[in-house]
Formats: structure tokens, C-alpha cells, sequence
């Protein structure tokens, strides 16, 4: 237990940022030949949440955003909050093709409506994926590369995906 509760985020219960990169580093070095798929997740206009329904209303849309990304992946997937609004998901023995499927459901269900007493503001997620071996075979740079992703899509307007180099 003590283990578990060291593993995880406190608001989200998902993975933190370290216990995700220590299993995704322990499957990258056992698996060297398996196809691998890190998606990024970062939360559109976060920001306004607070700002409009205070912090509060903020941590329950994390806490059902977090939710949502468990359901859509299997029990193997490495997910995980590594930053405020930032998720990743880590997938074992995957395709572009199942990844790219798992990011457009990933934007359909992260788009949501948060609704305060009088007020009401749209969020949604931009997704960065890389793949490995093809973008790199260790979490860092797999990470950067998924980053570089995710900076584009937002660049070019948020609730969306893209893959590394595209
Ligand atoms: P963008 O669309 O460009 O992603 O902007 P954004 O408003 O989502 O802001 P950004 O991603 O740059 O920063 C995330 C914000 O999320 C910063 C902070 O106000 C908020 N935040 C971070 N961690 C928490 C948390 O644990 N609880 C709450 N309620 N808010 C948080
Ligand atoms: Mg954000």
C-alpha cells in the first residue's frame, strides 16, 4: 500500500510523472523490439476553469479527467498526471494506427461543457503522440518528441492530435 499511494498522484490516484517514467523506462529496456505509442495529453483553457469556477471545480475536472482517460485504455496502458493539467498515457505493443483511433476518442470525450451556477466553460484536450522505435527508444526522448507534437497542434489551434514530424 505504502508503495502504491508513494506511485500515485493524491487528487487523480493515476500514476505521477515519476512512477510513469520508471515503468515505461522498465518496458522500453524488456521489450526493445515491441511498437510503442506515448500520447500527451495537455488540457485546453484549463486556466478559465479556475479563473471562472474557482480551484475547487478545478480539481474535480481533473479528477474526472483522469477518469475518463483510465476507461478508454486497457488495464497494461501506463497513465499518468506528470504535470497540472498534462497527462500521458503509455501504450504496450500498439500501432499507429490503434494510437491515432485512441487519440480522436480521447478528444471526444475530453471536450467537455464544465458548468458553475451561472457560467459555463469549454474545455477540451490537445494530444501530442511519438512512437517507438520510430521516434525514439527511451521515455526521454520519446517524451520531448510527444511534447514537440503537442506544441504544433496547439500552435495550430488546440482540440486536436498529431503525431511527431507531421
Ligand atoms: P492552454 O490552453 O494553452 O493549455 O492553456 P491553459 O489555460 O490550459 O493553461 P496551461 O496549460 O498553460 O496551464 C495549466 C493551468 O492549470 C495552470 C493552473 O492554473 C491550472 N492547474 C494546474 N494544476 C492544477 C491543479 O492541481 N488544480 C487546479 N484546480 N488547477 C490546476
Ligand atoms: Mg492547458
Amino acid at each position: 500500500l505504502w508503495r502504491e499511494l508513494a506511485q500515485k498522484d493524491s487528487l487523480t490516484k493515476i500514476y505521477n510523472s515519476a512512477a510513469c517514467r520508471e515503468k515505461a523506462e522498465e518496458f522500453l529496456q524488456n521489450n526493445t523490439a515491441a511498437q510503442v505509442a506515448l500520447i500527451i495529453i495537455d488540457i485546453d483553457n484549463f486556466k478559465h476553469v479556475n479563473d471562472t469556477l474557482g480551484h475547487a471545480m478545478g480539481d474535480e475536472v481533473i479528477h474526472e479527467i483522469s477518469q475518463r482517460i483510465l476507461t478508454l485504455f486497457r488495464s497494461e496502458d501506463i497513465a499518468g498526471r506528470v504535470g497540472g493539467d498534462e497527462f500521458v498515457v503509455f501504450m504496450k505493443h500498439t500501432t499507429r494506427e490503434i494510437a491515432e483511433k485512441k487519440a480522436e476518442m480521447l478528444c471526444e470525450h475530453l471536450r467537455m461543457k464544465v458548468k458553475g451556477e451561472n457560467q459555463i466553460v469549454h474545455i477540451s484536450a490537445t494530444i501530442g503522440i511519438s512512437l517507438a522505435p520510430l521516434h525514439g527508444i527511451d521515455f526521454t526522448s520519446l517524451y520531448q518528441h510527444g511534447d514537440e507534437a503537442l506544441y504544433q497542434v496547439k500552435k495550430r489551434g488546440k482540440n486536436n492530435y498529431g503525431f511527431y514530424g507531421e
